[in-house]
């Protein structure tokens, strides 16, 4: 038994002959349909150099020996969410003790950093799901702030099928069909309504009193900003009304869990979006109880894991921090070295800098996913060496000067970490084909030439047992987990010693900062960075559909998904493409201030009249993300993927 290569819910499956098998948990049209990857025909096999087929130890050779050109901080690492593990540990160490960069960050910066951001501040610990998945299933409400299960990881929903459903989405999405009560607010407005709520929850008397004064801090200072939200005031910013604001208070008083999704993470104001969540959560009484709570609901594979052994610009193993010189000496120790470098810089400034010479891509598809992304194109176009480790021919590997074959997840063993913070195993279910090697391999091999082979094992085991000892005393502590406990028992982290029956649940005694309460965080709504105007005067929003997964480098490939939702698409309200002179069917331009997208429309009566929708899975000019808005979160560095000023334009009549 493995799981599946996509998403953090990472659902069980079985592997044969090539076939997938659902495990008893079944499995999204996306699992299902995963196994054609393994031997599609577009698989890399044969590493190329400037596109021309070359062994494994001249592509090795070349990368190498360019690297030695440039002084350390000329050359950067970008990892991956999708990464087990071990890849995640290795890289993060290959970057600070081989190349000695600080210039070392993963596309997990775009995914959930602002809840993990937030986390930490409330809780003084970041997991996105401090408590089981199965613990939903005890829920009387369950509210989800800008996530569309139903789309993208449909076997969640079986966890919260008996609860009622709060959804927060300008879009009515399938999850918002579900809906008992959905509330539309307009994009960029979640902090103002998560405010709204906090009002209407003091002045309908709903404020557990007794857990604010006992488990928390901070209540009058959040309270002072959000007794200015009253509920019309809120409706007037929002667009949703003082009854709904009402009802959704009175359906969240008890049992009921907060779940936050990229829809309200991914802000400029990200961070203080989901600390509203969090505030809402606290003022209700909601976490560190059994049968309620807040958590996140991480969006790629190992969202988790990958943000929690060192392939994150501020991070070391274990989930501490570079700055931390306590932190710094314990893993100098684990390493055996006497120097690493500091801090470096997020996603989007790395994959933005112009200082760079060298960036080495893992398990990651920048040109298509990042913002602005035909700037980052550019950028990376004006490297001096691009390296890029992928299984497929992905937009960005097609432009690097040296592409390596990768393996796949059912072609290795290693460890993944769920959306729950549960630690699963990816078993080996067949042999890569001929020429293609683990990441884990092709790291050895650049550090060998680096000279320092012998600090870079190979045997994704060996690999863990070291992540074991580095991740010890950490707040991500795996010392405890074992392979073969992984065979045999559920292990959440942390999991201090192989006794130690691991953490399914967090806070229930206390929370982790060092008084053991949770904080409020003060935060008051700013708006989106870029607001509508005269010139662009629609929001456009993006996300995923249930076919496609991130940039759609791996469901593009597939015959049953692209059949399904084959093209680029914008979703708008019939009156929105009216007054533009579109009709459906029709082919429009979505022009931001950063560029073009071409795409097919498609007029939902259901969509906010303000608003448009785009999927972001596509290449070329259909890509969201030409028109993105790379304003970043003070805190998480989050990139405001998910809104920005457009305008619309016919496209047939050129
Ligand atoms: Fe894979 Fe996620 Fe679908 Fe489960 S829900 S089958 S993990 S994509």
């Amino acid at each position: 038994m493995t799981h599946c290569p996509y998403c953090a819910l990472q659902c069980s499956m079985s592997v044969i002959d090539g076939q997938v098998a659902p495990g008893p948990g079944g499995l999204c049209q996306k699992g299902w349909t995963a196994g054609e990857l393994l031997r599609h025909p577009g698989r890399l096999t044969t590493p190329l150099i400037h596109g021309e087929p070359a062994s494994w130890d001249e592509a090795l050779d070349f990368v190498a020996s360019r690297i030695k050109e440039f002084e350390p901080d000329e050359v950067a690492v970008f990892g991956g969410g999708g990464l087990t593990n071990e890849k995640a540990y290795l890289l993060g160490k290959f970057a600070r003790v081989a190349l000695k960069t600080s210039q070392i960050d993963y596309n997990g910066r775009f995914c959930m950093s602002s809840a993990a951001a937030a986390g930490n501040k409330a809780f003084g610990l970041d997991r996105g799901m401090p408590f089981p998945l199965t613990d939903l299933r005890s829920a009387d409400t369950v509210l989800l702030a800008g996530s569309n299960p139903a789309e993208t990881m449909p076997p969640f929903l079986r966890h919260i099928e008996g609860a009622r459903l709060i959804v927060i989405d300008p879009r009515r999405t399938p999850t918002a069909e579900r809906a008992t009560l959905h509330l539309q607010p307009a994009p960029g407005t979640d902090l103002a309504l998560a405010l709204g709520l906090l009002h209407t929850a003091v002045i309908e008397g709903v404020l557990d009193k007794e857990y604010i004064s006992s488990r928390t801090s901070g209540f009058d200072e959040a309270w002072r900003i959000a007794a200015q939200w009253w509920p019309e005031h809120t409706e007037r910013v929002t667009g949703v009304s003082a009854a709904d604001q009402r009802a959704a208070v009175h359906m969240l008083a008890g049992r009921s869990y907060i779940l936050t999704g990229r829809g309200t993470e991914q802000h400029a104001s990200g961070t203080d979006n989901v600390s509203a969540w969090i505030n809402l959560a606290l003022a209700l009484g909601l976490p560190g109880r059994v049968g309620s709570g807040y958590g996140c609901l991480t969006g790629q594979g190992n969202g988790q894991g990958g943000r929690e052994h060192g392939q994150k610009a501020d991070q070391l193993p274990g989930y501490r921090k570079l700055d931390d010189p306590e932190a710094r000496r314990y893993i100098m120790d684990v390493w055996g070295v006497d120097w690493l470098p500091g801090p470096g810089r997020s996603a989007y400034e790395l994959l933005n800098a112009d200082d760079l010479k060298a960036m080495l891509v893992f398990g990651s598809n920048p040109v298509v996913s990042a913002p602005r992304a035909s700037g980052v194109a550019d950028r990376l176009r004006a490297l001096d060496l691009l390296v890029v480790a992928d299984f497929v021919m992905s937009e960005t590997a097609a432009m690097a000067d040296v592409v390596f074959p990768v393996t796949q997840w059912a072609e290795e063993d290693g460890t993944m970490t769920n959306l729950e913070g549960r630690i699963i195993r990816r078993r080996k279910a067949l042999d890569p084909p001929a020429g293609v090697r683990s990441d884990l391999h092709l790291i050895h091999g650049l550090a060998a030439r680096l000279g320092c082979a012998e600090k870079f094992l190979t045997e994704p085991k060996e690999v863990f047992e070291e992540l074991r000892r580095a991740s010890a005393g950490g707040p991500a502590d795996y010392s405890g987990v074992t392979y073969e406990r992984l065979d045999a028992e559920q292990l959440h982290w942390p999991v201090p010693s192989v006794e130690h029956p691991g953490t399914p649940r967090l806070f229930l005694d206390r929370f982790a900062h060092p008084d053991g309460l949770a904080r409020f965080i003060p935060v008051d709504h700013r708006g989106p960075a870029e607001p509508p105007d005269d010139e662009f005067p629609l929001q456009a929003t993006t996300g995923r559909v249930l076919q496609h997964y991130q940039s759609g480098a791996q469901t593009r490939r597939i015959g049953e998904l692209m059949k399904a939702v084959p093209e680029m698409y914008v979703e708008m309200h019939p009156d929105t493409a009216s007054r533009a002179g579109l009709a459906s069917g029709e082919p429009a331009h979505v022009v931001s201030r950063r560029g073009t997208v071409t795409a097919t429309v498609r007029c939902v009566a259901s969509m906010r009249a303000d608003a448009v929708f785009l999927p972001f899975h596509f290449p070329g000019d259909g890509r969201a993300n030409l028109l993105t808005n790379p304003a970043l979160d003070p805190t998480s560095r989050m990139p405001e993927f998910k809104v920005c000023a457009v305008r619309l334009e016919r496209a047939c009549d050129e």
